[in-house]
């Protein structure tokens, strides 16, 4: 029989359908579908407020000094060939180093993995944590990714809230109340994405003391690390350590605004030994050696991209940023069907919530987004997308002139659809 006469049923192999399911919920899943929704007749440049990538835009170029160490890592000829599956050791080294400068311990390069950007990172404590029965703590509003990824290990996901009033800070009675015998780990997102928050010192020692009474791993997800520029500095997790085990993962992604080069790492501030004692490292590394590694060249250029990166490059980001997050935050306070109780401190994004009633014909944020989209060319992140329905999750790292003239448009939007008293 020719092979093109087999029925459905015939052919031996199917996909698996749980990888089409987990990531129908991701965040550029959504942005793809408001992208197909753009009028093509407005000539207009299209305002993209949705995802957090300022690589394209001038004012967000990455440091030279972090382009030549990529470029002379290539020539130099050394980091052609694999790297070990846990990271090369100079490059681990610079990671322990970088990170120790915030902590009171000392890392050691043991204590990192490189990874192929935050994302492998998280993936990886994921699938270690995934045993039959356990469930995760996850935010809510949260980075979905996380929910993907544990909902394709079987892990069962429970949700706490962040509490707008109160700075975005965990519901931490709402911790206590959700874990059982079963919870494994708790994520924090610190600054956070979507809220652009940023935890006190005093909030993230309470979370370290909720974690360890409960006996649960913190994760804490520091990919917007040094990002900040409000009232309130960073300050990483892995300062609590000798309270609770603290697994970091970061990258250069978002600091260095390089997030192609797909460079970061997961690192476990352990000082009592217990992720050790767990299995946990080990079976990180047994991760690692069944998956592929960041590219070894931009593992050769990271000790020069940590140790040499020129502090007015940082401050020249801080100040685009903070600019950025004071524009978004008034033009807001303009426009009556948004409001925003928090003001952005960190990160790239704000959550802004949707006033509904004020407006014609909208009933959700699904459909606010759809609509601004095909109406002014402008793209904002519907709330759903990261947990938090009838909010908008606004990303303000662009060039600045775009956020004139994207407020411009939402606000014209808010005025040919406000109700008529
Ligand atoms: C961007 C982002 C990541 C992924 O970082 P990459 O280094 O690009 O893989 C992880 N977590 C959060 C919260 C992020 O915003």
């Amino acid at each position: 029989m020719e092979n093109g006469g087999l029925s459905r049923n015939q052919w031996r192999f199917r996909a698996n359908e749980e990888l089409t399911k987990a990531s129908a919920i991701t965040v550029r899943g959504v942005l793809n579908m408001l992208m197909g929704n753009l009028n093509g007749n407005d000539s207009r440049p299209v305002i993209p407020l949705g995802h957090g990538d300022p690589s394209p835009f001038p004012s967000f170029r990455t440091a030279t000094s972090a382009v030549d160490a990529l470029c002379s890592a290539i020539r130099s000829a050394k980091f052609d060939g694999y790297s070990s599956t846990v990271g090369i050791p100079a490059a681990r080294s610079a990671v322990a180093n970088y990170l120790s400068k915030d902590l009171p311990h000392k890392l050691s390069p043991d204590d990192v993995f490189l990874t192929i950007g935050c994302t492998q990172a998280l993936e990886a404590v994921v699938t270690v944590l995934s045993r039959p029965k356990s469930n995760i703590l996850l935010p809510r509003p949260g980075f979905p990714y996380y929910e993907a990824r544990a909902g394709f290990s079987h892990l069962e996901v429970r949700h706490f809230d962040l509490v707008s009033e109160k700075g975005w800070e965990v519901d931490l009675d709402a911790v206590e109340g959700l874990s059982d015998e079963n919870t494994v780990a708790m994520v924090i997102i610190n600054p956070g994405n979507p809220c652009g928050n940023v935890f006190k010192y005093e909030h993230l020692k309470k979370i370290a003391e909720t974690a360890k009474r409960l006996g649960i791993l913190v994760i804490s997800d520091e990919v917007y690390d040094h990002l900040t520029f409000g009232s309130s500095p960073f300050v990483p997790m892995g300062v609590f350590a000798s309270i609770v085990p603290v697994i970091t993962v970061g990258s250069i992604s978002k600091r260095w605004i390089v997030p192609g080069w797909r460079l970061g790492w997961l690192v476990t501030n352990d000082p009592d030994g217990i992720l050790m004692k767990q299995g946990i490292v080990d079976s990180i590394k047994g991760f690692l050696n069944i998956s592929s590694d960041p590219a070894t060249f931009s593992q050769g250029a990271l000790s020069q991209i940590l140790e040499n990166t020129p502090s007015d490059f940082f401050e020249k980001i801080i100040d685009v940023l903070r600019e950025c997050a004071n524009v978004v935050y008034d033009r807001i306070k303009e426009i009556p069907c948004l409001t925003c109780p928090s003001k952005p401190e960190g990160s790239m994004f704000v959550m802004v919530k949707l006033n509904l009633p004020l407006l014609e014909g909208i009933n959700d944020d699904l459909e606010f987004c759809r609509m601004l989209a095909e109406e002014e060319s402008v793209i904002v992140l519907p709330g759903v997308a990261v947990g938090l329905k009838n909010w908008v999750r606004i990303t303000f790292a662009v060039e600045p002139s775009y956020l004139d003239d994207g407020f411009r448009r939402i606000k014209a939007f808010h005025q040919r659809h406000a109700k008529k008293q």
